[in-house]
């Protein structure tokens, strides 16, 4: 469950830092945000949905697994790497996301 569209985004954010993978939203809306991984024919995939007049967002479905090695050699596994601040990655998901 999360507060908001945009925490939902934060929280992808910081979970493809920790998993070291790429990803992007095939749907980014207020009421419904779903996550691919970048790679072609990669299972991973995230659907969170918002509830009808309640405040938050549930995760309709999610598959957490990946077919290729993630890690360092992905963009995410270098910004990783280098422990950005907490603020610095926040600054930049909003700039993915066009907030
Ligand atoms: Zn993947």
């Amino acid at each position: 469950m999360f507060a908001s569209a945009e925490a939902v985004r934060r929280s992808m954010w910081r979970y493809a830092i920790v998993n070291r993978f790429e990803y992007k939203f095939v749907i980014n809306c207020q009421q419904r945000i779903a996550v691919k991984c970048k790679v072609e024919a990669c299972p991973f995939y995230i659907c969170v949905r918002g509830k009808v007049k309640m405040d938050g967002m549930y995760v309709k479905e999610f598959v957490g697994e990946h077919v290729h090695s993630v890690g360092d050699e992905c963009m995410m596994g270098k910004w990783g790497g280098r422990r950005m601040r907490a603020n610095l990655l926040a600054s930049l998901i909003e700039e993915k996301v066009g907030l």
